[in-house]
């Protein structure tokens, strides 16, 4: 028979697969001595089990009353004992944090005789009945899914007719008999008595919280896979509710939001459970905690400096005060911001818990580019609405939203704006800018959630009365209706009317070299551990870039050279008019005419970009795109010749574009007459572009300069291409004096050209992947044409786990990657090869292209920080 089910001093932190996050931190615990009640975990096997079959595993329930006896013996309480009974809680946890999504329900084991032993056990007859209370309203909801309004309209009613210290246990036990006749209405039988009943269904509906909707939303946006299961905590209750001298609270072994250094939460007095994370009651600060009950907040912190050392990073925690003696009831590596990422990865260095390579290990590429972001321009803001507690940073302006559905189907940025939020509004916390409540604090729903998914929020906002009936909020006496504009900044925890400049981050101020590393403590770590990665990466970082200010802006992010630059942008804007000619041109005077003039201009871009990348390679693409894409659209040009031809006038170089356009028109350009192609049919094209090139060459020599250009051709199928018109560049290149010589290499963007790449090296002194081209042409479909239809739908249906133009498919354009650096290597063991298409920003796909052995990656100027601490990433 196989085990279901764990004792918290059997399992550990390791064992997370099997136990989830929360068992496998609870074992943890329990097995540092901490004081964590006695419990058990079924495990996820067991869900999936569950879930597969549409039943329990057999005897699952036999292994769970045997644990169960266990708890009753270390207690010596007995669940369901009328006079001093055992109350179980049964908490869900999977393998990855999916905070409030899936569900806990507290106080099982309560009933009508039991809740007596309660009251007389705790001496407190109020809270017994209060506990019943909340019990038939959790189990209703989550085993019976009875609306949370049902129950709390009853309550409300109650609590309108008590004076302010509330309902008393007489109150309360009528409010019991009433729920219960709630229950028994919408669920259609009695709230089960058995307590052993209580624990089977809670069991099961924890289970099958795995795949409620919200759940299943929240784990597709964070690429946590659907089979994994939940695993199931069952232990003993303890009470924060039991007066003033209980609580419960959550806290963070530093601020998640900064990375400052100091312990940080919010407590509850005489309250239980969920209370604080929904963010219902407005909490306190541990600094009071530390006033009410130095002796636990002592335990606390001692605690929590244990945990941050052994696990070696930020915890949170969850905790429970019974009548002065500290309970723990979760830890785990704490979400934190990226801000607080970096910060705290730098400490942790310092103060010698994890070495620089384990620091790369903590931050991600996708947060460095969430630091560069910019902020809000405070100079320039108008008085703050509001200032709350800044929950999630960023700069978010939108227009006020007061739901979640109309924030997801708002069509224009908005700011979900909401008393506080819970799992449901999910897909608007998903399609809002940013996120504003105004009641919870840094450990609140919608903080929590919206950090883990960096979404600006702002929390606590209690000067805001808001009226989503009325579709407004007001502040004071000013009104502001859903619909109007407010920037919200998440940093600061401030609130504006209207839309506030933004300026750039202090980040992106350091990387564009306008910051000294020291000039803040965000700043510092970002350079510290930048630095590092580049210390450790193996694979280069260049930019795309075609113009001399985007040369420069890449060499100051630390970009090593251009991987790509596109030589057709010089065909645009007013040459447009000598690239017509080149193309009306009818014999071959006209087109040497037509080239010539294009080469002086082409010369003077191609020099001032060599020069702003001096001394580091430059690799050049000839042109590319088909010719018709620099002349007027046909509709265009069809409507203007008609006017002009209805008007009798005679419709001049507009009739012979029309001819020429019509002639070139092709069915799907991305396939047609384009790169090499272009090259070898236009006579002279290329060969004005090279003569272009090793003139600025010379030039930049002359002058004193180390210019180190590359000549790439684009669309490369067959080495045969290629030889045509390398014999045409070396011919070019010998009648230029003064030019040192110049490496000319091919784009591998076909899946031929990755096929037959040990052939093509033999012409190629460098590959540079088109990634861009090779997926699609791998997979046969155009970008432009299949991202608007039905891309959405494979990414719902598991097809794609992420759009292949986002993150390089390793499997099947990897592989052919991978064939053709071996077999390019193979011909030219000193070939550089690198990757030039949109991927080589991507922090997924420059791990892959490290691991393939790959030179360089080549990215967009803003992408190359990003880049570097990728590449360092994949060399630790
Ligand atoms: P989530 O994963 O959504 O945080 P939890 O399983 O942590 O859900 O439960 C929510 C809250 O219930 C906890 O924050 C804690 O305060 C309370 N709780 C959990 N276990 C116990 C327990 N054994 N005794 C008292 N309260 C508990
Ligand atoms: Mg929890
Ligand atoms: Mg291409």
């Amino acid at each position: 028979m196989s085990t279901y089910v764990y004792d918290f001093i059997e399992g550990d932190r390791s064992r997370a697969d099997l136990l989830g996050g929360k068992g496998a931190n609870l074992a943890e615990m329990t097995r540092l001595g901490l004081p964590v009640p006695p419990g058990f975990t079924v495990s996820t096997e067991a869900c999936r089990a569950y879930l597969a079959d549409g039943r329990p595993p057999a005897g699952l329930f036999d292994e769970v009353n045997g644990h169960l006896r266990e708890i009753e013996i270390r207690l010596g309480r007995r669940f369901g004992d009328p006079h001093d009974p055992l109350l179980l809680a049964v908490r869900s946890g999977g393998r990855y944090s999916m905070p409030g999504m899936m569900e806990t329900i507290l106080d099982i084991g309560l009933n009508d005789a039991t809740v007596a032993g309660l009251a007389a056990q705790s001496g407190d007859e109020r809270f017994a009945w209060d506990s019943y209370r909340r019990l038939i309203q959790m189990f209703g909801r989550t085993v019976y899914g009875v609306p949370a309004d049902e129950f709390e309209r009853e309550l409300a009613a109650l609590r309108a007719t008590t004076g302010p210290a509330g309902p008393d246990a007489e109150q309360l036990r009528g409010l019991v008999g009433t729920y219960k006749k709630v229950f028994a209405a919408q669920v259609g039988h009695d709230f089960p008595q058995a307590p052993h009943e209580q624990l089977y269904l809670a069991i099961r509906a924890v289970f099958e919280s795995w795949n409620a909707e919200r759940a299943v939303l929240y784990r597709r946006r964070e690429h946590i896979p659907d089979d994994l299961g939940t695993a199931v905590n069952v232990m003993a209750m303890v009470f924060g509710n039991l007066g003033p001298d209980s609580g419960t609270g959550v806290a963070f072994t530093r601020d998640p939001a900064t990375g400052a250094p100091g312990v940080y939460g919010d407590y509850l007095p005489d309250a239980q459970g969920e209370d604080v994370v929904a963010g219902i009651r407005n909490t306190v600060g541990l600094a009071e905690l530390e006033r009410i009950d130095p002796a636990s907040f002592r335990q606390l912190t001692e605690i929590m400096a244990t945990l941050e050392r052994h696990y070696r990073d930020l915890c949170d925690v969850e905790f429970t005060i019974e009548r002065g003696k500290l309970w723990m009831l979760q830890t785990r590596v704490g979400k934190r911001t990226p801000a607080a990422a970096f910060v705290i990865a730098a400490q942790l260095v310092d103060e010698g818990l994890i070495g620089l390579d384990e620091a790369l290990h903590r931050v991600t590429a996708g947060q460095l580019a969430q630091l560069m972001f910019p902020a809000f321009d405070l100079a320039a803001a108008p008085e703050p609405l509001a200032t709350a507690v800044g929950a999630s940073p960023g700069a978010a302006v939108g227009r006020v939203v007061f739901d979640s559905a109309a924030a997801a189907a708002a069509t224009e940025p908005v700011i979900l704006v909401r008393r506080e939020t819970n799992p449901d509004d999910l897909p608007g916390m998903i399609a809002a800018r940013g996120v504003l409540t105004s009641r919870g604090g840094k450990t609140s729903h919608a903080a929590v959630v919206a950090r883990g998914m960096g979404r600006t929020c702002v929390c606590g906002a209690e000067a805001l009365r808001i009226d989503p009936e009325r579709g407004e909020f007001t502040v004071g006496d000013r009104v502001v209706r859903a619909g109007e504009l407010i920037s919200i900044d998440g940093t600061t925890g401030r609130v504006f009317p209207g839309e506030v400049p933004v300026q750039p981050s202090p980040v992106a101020r350091y990387l564009a070299g306008e910051l000294k590393p020291e000039a803040d403590r965000l700043v510092a770590a970002v350079h510290r551990l930048l630095s590092h990665a580049d210390a450790v990466r193996r694979l280069g970082v260049r930019a795309n870039a075609d113009t001399p200010a985007d040369a420069e802006r890449a060499r100051r992010f630390g970009a090593s050279g251009i991987g790509l630059c596109r030589t057709e942008h010089m065909f645009l804007g007013d040459r447009r008019e000598l690239v017509e000619r080149l193309i009306l041109a009818d014999d071959p005077d006209r087109l040497a005419e037509a080239l010539a003039a294009l080469l002086p201009l082409q010369r003077a871009d191609i020099e001032g970009i060599l020069a702003a990348m001096d001394g580091l390679p430059v690799t050049i693409r000839l042109i590319d795109p088909p010719l018709h894409e620099f002349l007027p659209p046909l509709a265009e040009l069809t409507a203007r010749v008609a006017r002009a031809e209805a008007l009798g006038e005679d419709p001049g170089r507009d009739g012979l574009l029309l001819t020429a356009v019509r002639r070139m028109h092709e069915a799907n350009p991305m396939l047609g007459l384009r790169g090499v192609r272009l090259g070898l049919v236009v006579p002279g094209l290329f060969g004005m572009q090279v003569r272009a090139i090793a003139e600025a060459t010379a030039q930049r020599v002359a002058a004193g300069g180390d210019p180190r250009p590359e000549i790439m051709v684009p669309l490369v199928a067959d080495v045969r291409e290629l030889a045509a018109v390398r014999a045409e560049v070396e011919a070019v290149l010998a009648t230029v004096p003064g030019a040192p010589p110049i490496p000319v290499g091919t784009m591998v963007e076909t899946p031929r050209a990755a096929l037959t790449a040990g052939d093509i090296a033999a012409e190629a002194h460098f590959f540079s992947f088109g990634t861009n081209d090779l997926t699609q042409t791998t997979w046969a479909f155009s970008r432009d044409d299949v991202e608007g239809s039905f891309f959405s739908g494979y990414l719902e249906r598991g097809i794609f786990a992420v759009s292949p133009f986002e993150t390089i498919d390793a499997t099947g354009v990897g592989r052919l990657i991978r064939l053709a650096v071996a077999e390019g290597r193979a011909t030219r063991p000193e070939l550089t090869v690198g990757v030039c298409g949109e991927h080589g920003g991507d922090p997924d796909s420059v791990a892959f292209f490290a691991d393939a052995g790959l030179d360089y990656v080549s990215c967009s100027p803003y992408r190359v920080p990003v880049a570097r601490l990728a590449a360092g990433r994949a060399a630790v």
